[in-house]
């Protein structure tokens, strides 16, 4: 699975341009792709890929079903604006707008509900990691999947980004990041037992591009990548996901 995250880039016009570039160059590769877009970008994204089997998806969320909430958005809006899937507690937003934990976990059972599929996202900061992050990352987890139902689970994918990879140009190693990926997912079989752990997805992400997208991909607990910067160019995103496929 090869995720792209626009974060906030891309006008409606250069969206359309970007997708109608991308679906010929991904048509007949064996990859699962999805494109987080910005919100404005959601209905016509999903319009274009409609013969596709490109999923488009947001990059955030209310925890609300609705209400006096100025400025957010709902999951139920989401999808009937043709997204999938949304991506949370991105760690752009845990730190840039505090989000929580907590909030998160609310926000991925809300999603759940709306029949959104969960992209959720978790990492350490540099200081986090120099001290021992598994308590770190083993919270935020718990805290956000404790809660949701066991049917619920196989719609969640869990992409774990090193805030010191995202955008900087500095990647993980991808033997590291097998071993966070285990780690992880001997946290999700404590949570929600060994037949559900096993089952879901783990992504790496940080500075994923074309020069090392296949080291990590070769690691046999990495099933995929979130990409953000690379994935803002359609040729060189198709480029990428081919590498892979
Ligand atoms: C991201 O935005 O999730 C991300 C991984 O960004 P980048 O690939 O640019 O590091």
């Amino acid at each position: 699975m090869i995720l792209g995250n626009w974060k906030m880039y891309k006008t409606n016009k250069e969206a359309q341009s970007y997708v109608k570039t991308l679906l010929p160059l991904v048509e007949n590769l064996d990859v699962l792709i999805g494109l987080a877009v910005p919100f404005t970008a959601i209905s016509l994204c999903a319009e274009l890929v409609a013969d596709s089997s490109v999923m488009i998806g947001a990059q955030n969320m209310h925890s609300a079903d609705e209400g006096a909430f100025t400025g957010e958005i709902a999951g139920k809006m989401l999808q009937e604006a043709g997204a999938e899937f949304v991506v949370l507690g991105h760690s752009e937003r845990r730190v840039s707008f505090h989000e929580t934990n907590e909030e998160i976990g609310k926000k991925v059972s809300r999603a759940l509900e709306e029949g959104l599929k969960v992209v959720l996202c978790v990492g350490e900061s540099l200081e986090q990691r120099k001290k021992g992050c598994e308590e770190h990352l083993e919270e935020q987890l718990s805290s956000a999947l404790s809660g949701v139902k066991k049917t619920l689970l196989k719609q969640v994918t869990i992409a774990y980004e090193p805030i010191w990879a995202i955008g900087t140009g500095k990647s993980a190693k991808p033997k590291d990041v097998e071993k966070t990926h285990m780690f992880l997912r001997a946290v999700l079989e404590q949570i929600h037992g060994k037949t559900y752990g096993k089952k879901l997805p783990i992504l790496y992400g940080g500075s994923v591009k074309k020069a090392n997208i296949e080291s990590f991909l070769q690691e046999s607990h990495i099933d995929g990548a979130l990409v953000g910067g690379a994935s803002l160019e359609a040729t060189e995103f198709a480029s990428m996901i081919a590498l892979v496929s």
